[in-house]
């Protein structure tokens, strides 16, 4: 379902702005998502063709229906989880003590498939990811996210087709090209107060059921978190450091 990016404060001097971002790329989840919905229904089809005709297999199909959304409940689970508790490692490893998560108020079947707008994990997610940030001091808020998306985070207009495909936007006033996710949860670090910068460095993710892998092995990290210059040890609140998750559509 989402795709959380992160802007993390990981400049050695003071409190300066960071130019990490980190992105965790949701289509394991979402594969893991679809290939147990495709089950299910194959069960439920073999249940009710039984059912209808009075055979009474169905109640075999209909155990192996509910299994199969036992699984998918617990297979997502287990990714979401395994997500949750990798970023907030990092996040705390880099100093970071506000977290900024958008929130799709605004989501409806027209701008999203079933998928995007499966609203019962949305919410068990960031409850988790609540949890989980609290364990670590980690204060989470919640920021509408409603045309996160559409806008452009380098000059803020809304340029028409400004996302295209392979999950970048392109600023048609600037020509500056932006992982589409970054350039949403940039502006959502707007509507939180803050001013990102422009990632120069994107360490991405993927979850596996193994733990979470690194997508850019050029980057010289593992599944470890991330070396990069601890922040200052006096950073309380009111530092920049920050972090966003974006629910991607
Ligand atoms: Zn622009």
């Amino acid at each position: 379902m989402c795709f959380l990016g992160a802007w993390v404060g990981a400049s050695g001097r003071g409190f300066g702005h960071g130019d990490t971002a980190i992105l965790i790329n949701g289509s394991s989840i979402k594969a893991e998502y679809y290939w147990w919905r495709r089950e299910t229904k194959t069960y439920q089809s073999v249940r009710d063709w039984l059912g209808n005709r009075g055979f009474n297999a169905w109640r075999k199909y209909h155990a192996f229906y509910l299994h199969a959304k036992y699984k998918q409940h617990e297979r997502l689970r287990h990714y979401y989880r395994t997500a949750i508790r990798f970023l907030a490692r990092i996040m705390h490893g880099m100093g970071v003590n506000e977290v900024f998560v958008g929130y799709p108020y605004m989501v409806n079947k027209s701008n999203g498939n079933e998928y995007n707008v499966n609203i019962w994990w949305f919410n068990k997610v960031i409850r988790w990811l609540g949890e989980v940030l609290q364990e670590y001091g980690v204060k989470l808020h919640v920021v509408n996210e409603y045309g996160t998306s559409k806008q452009c985070s380098i000059c803020n207009t809304n340029h028409e087709n400004g996302r295209v495909k392979r999950g970048l936007y392109v600023c048609q006033t600037t020509g500056i090209k932006i992982n589409a996710d970054l350039n949403a949860a940039r502006n959502i670090a707007k509507r939180a107060g803050y001013e990102t910068p422009i990632p120069r460095k994107i360490l991405s993710y993927i979850v596996t059921a193994n733990g979470v892998k690194p997508i850019t092995p050029m980057e010289g990290e593992t599944t470890k978190t991330p070396k990069l210059t601890p922040p200052p040890k006096r950073a309380g609140r009111g530092s920049l450091s920050r972090s966003i998750n974006e629910h991607s559509r």
